[in-house]
């Protein structure tokens, strides 16, 4: 039976406005008033190291990307900060950590290819690894690249810089749908804040079932949203609305039929809960 570990990494934190992230409801529909406030963001990136691969998904965001940022999405917090990431809390130096190197890893899933997801992609140019993403979600990219002026999604088009994924020596596998990428390691394709969104799952042996969402914070599974009459919020700037949440309601239901546990990749609250490498999940 193969062996499997889950770490969860770090990659800083981001404050953003609350009303950048969620699509809130209105007083009448969640009893409560909306008032501006600065939400921290972690960025999640997870290891999975399996017997038969050691894969890495999702990448974090980059300083020096993001100390270019100013303002709005961006909101400070009390201490007059938007980002805040220690020199450690980028993919290379959170595997080091446990003795693991980047050219040691075969397979990289990246969720979408958005500035705080793929901002470390380059580090595998000319590597091994295999980078898996949804063939819709790179020609999404692809269109919507730096401020593309014939972008589909124009809100989206700056969180998209070809610096990070349009590069000859990335060793890219584009997949269409979900697939099993190892024994108990699936990816399942969860379009709707992007075409080409994709989560993970990892069945552990002591754990039991684990969904990786990278984008979300509890809020988006489980806050109530716009004339809604069932929980789920999407995304502030989503490409489909109706999927993502259709899509929210089927990773629940999932996670609710195997007594799952879902890891949202921005909840920072949740993050404070974790186990961080070097400690792990199994
Ligand atoms: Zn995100």
């Amino acid at each position: 039976m193969a062996t499997v570990k889950l770490y969860v990494l770090s990659s800083g934190l981001l404050w953003a406005e609350k009303g950048f992230l969620f699509n809130f409801g209105t007083q009448e529909d969640t009893g409560e008033k909306y008032e501006p406030e600065s939400v921290a963001g972690i960025s999640c990136q997870y290891f999975i190291d399996h017997s038969d691969a050691k894969i890495l998904f999702d990448l974090g965001w980059n300083m020096e990307d993001f100390s270019k940022l100013k303002g709005f999405p961006q909101r400070e917090n009390e201490d007059g900060k938007e980002i805040e990431q220690a020199p450690d809390e980028n993919p290379k130096s959170q595997l080091e950590k446990i003795g693991v190197s980047i050219d040691e890893i075969d397979y990289v899933v990246i969720s979408h290819l958005m500035a705080e997801h793929a901002g470390w992609l380059p580090l595998f140019r000319e590597k091994k690894a295999r980078i898996i993403v949804q063939k819709k979600e790179l020609e999404y990219a692809y269109a919507n690249k730096d401020r593309s002026r014939f972008a589909p999604e124009p809100f989206h088009s700056w969180m998209y810089w070809s610096r990070h994924f349009d590069h000859p020596d990335l060793n890219y596998e584009l997949v269409e749908g979900d697939r099993e990428l190892v024994d108990g390691v699936q990816i399942m394709h969860t379009p709707g804040h992007t075409p080409g969104y994709q989560i993970m799952k990892v069945r552990l042996q002591k754990s039991g079932p684990i969904v990786l969402s990278a984008c979300e914070t509890w809020h988006n599974y489980y806050g109530v949203g716009v004339n809604a009459v069932a929980p789920g919020i999407p995304h502030c700037f989503s490409y489909s609305y109706g999927d993502e949440l259709r899509n929210f309601r089927k990773i629940k239901q999932i996670v609710g039929e195997e007594k799952g546990q879902i890891f949202f990749g921005h909840d920072y609250k949740q993050f404070q809960t974790l186990k961080k490498v070097p400690e792990y999940y199994d």
